[in-house]
C-alpha cells in the first residue's frame, strides 16, 4: 500500500481507480510540486494536490463529498495518474485480482434484503473449479427467523417455510469455508457476497474471511464497453448463457462462471493476437 492511500477509505479508493482506469483524468499539469487536473465524470471537477516523491501533503477537490474535508475519489484518481507516470504500478490496495486463475471457486448468495447491517443471508452457493477443469458444486439454504419479503420470496422462489426447515448459520459457513478454503473467489459483485460473509463469518464462527477475489462486474464493465446494464442476467444474455433459473444461489453461480470463463477466452485471444503481431507471422 502507498502511504497516500491510507488516508483514503477502500471504497473511494476503488473508485478512484477505476476513474484512473476509465481515463477521466484530464488536463493534467504540475508546477512546483503542485498538480492540477480535471476529473471528467457525471460532472467535471477540479483537483489539486501536492505529492512529491511519494508524499502528499494536501488534496483539494471541489466536490461536495470532499468539500466536507474528506479525501475524494477525484484525488485518488488523480494519485493514481501521478504514480502511473512515475513508473510505480497503481496498486489497488484491495485483494481483488486481475488476472485470470486456472484454481478457484464461483461464488453466490441470497439475502433478505440488501443491507449488510441488517439482512440476512439465507442461501450460498458455490463451484469450485480444479486446474485441468474438475468440478465441485456445494449449496445449502440457511435458517433464519427473519420474515421473508414477498419480492424476496418472488425473485427467489425460496419461501419462508424453506428457510425455517433450513440448516443453521454457522453450519453451512463451516461447511461453505471449508469448501472455498486457500483459493480466489470469483462473483459478479464480488464485494457484495464479501459484506456479508466476512460479518457472518466474524460474528458467527469468530474467523476473519478476507480471500482474494476477482469480480465479474468489473470485467463486464472493462471488456465490454457501452452496455445499458451490467447486472448479472444482462451480461449473461451477451454471451447468450441461459439465464432461466435466475435468482437461486447456484444457478446465478453456473451463469457467473459461464461469463468467467468467456472473459478468460477473450483475453487468451487477446493476448495471441498480441503475440502474432510482435513476434510471429503477421506484419
Ligand atoms: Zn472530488
Amino acid at each position: 500500500m502507498r502511504a497516500w492511500q491510507r488516508r483514503f477509505s477502500h471504497k473511494i479508493l476503488e473508485r478512484g481507480y477505476q476513474y484512473y482506469e476509465d481515463e477521466l483524468v484530464d488536463e493534467m499539469q504540475t508546477e512546483q510540486e503542485i498538480t492540477t487536473a480535471t476529473i471528467k465524470g457525471s460532472k467535471p471537477y477540479h483537483v489539486q494536490v501536492r505529492y512529491q516523491n511519494g508524499h502528499l501533503s494536501w488534496a483539494t477537490c471541489d466536490c461536495p463529498y470532499a468539500r466536507n474535508g474528506r479525501y475524494c475519489k477525484h484525488e485518488a484518481a488523480l494519485l493514481y495518474a501521478l504514480d502511473a507516470q512515475k513508473g510505480i504500478p497503481p496498486v489497488l490496495a484491495s485483494k481483488r485480482l486481475e488476472l485470470f486463475v486456472e484454481d478457484y471457486a464461483v461464488i453466490d448468495i441470497e439475502t433478505t434484503g440488501l443491507d449488510d447491517a441488517r439482512d440476512a443471508i439465507i442461501e450460498v452457493g458455490a463451484i469450485r473449479v480444479y486446474p485441468g477443469g474438475r468440478l465441485e458444486t456445494y449449496t445449502s439454504l440457511i435458517h433464519t427467523d427473519q420474515k421473508l419479503s414477498s419480492s424476496i420470496e418472488t425473485l427467489t422462489g425460496i419461501t419462508q417455510d424453506m428457510v425455517s426447515k433450513a440448516p443453521p448459520l454457522e453450519k453451512v459457513l463451516r461447511e461453505f469455508g471449508d469448501f472455498v478454503r486457500g483459493t480466489t473467489l470469483i462473483g459478479h459483485n464480488v464485494p457484495f457476497d464479501l459484506a456479508f460473509l466476512k460479518r457472518d463469518f466474524l460474528s458467527c464462527l469468530h474467523e476473519e474471511f478476507d480471500p482474494y477475489y476477482i469480480d465479474t462486474l468489473y470485467l463486464a464493465r472493462r471488456y465490454l464497453k457501452n452496455m445499458a446494464h451490467y447486472d448479472l442476467a444482462t451480461v449473461a444474455s451477451y454471451f447468450k448463457i441461459d439465464t432461466g433459473y435466475h435468482h437461486r444461489a447456484l444457478q446465478d453461480v453456473l451463469m457467473t462462471l459461464g461469463i468467467y470463463r468467456c472473459f478468460k477466452e477473450i483475453e487468451a485471444f487477446r493476448q495471441l493476437c498480441y503475440r502474432l503481431e510482435n513476434e510471429m507471422i503477421i506484419p
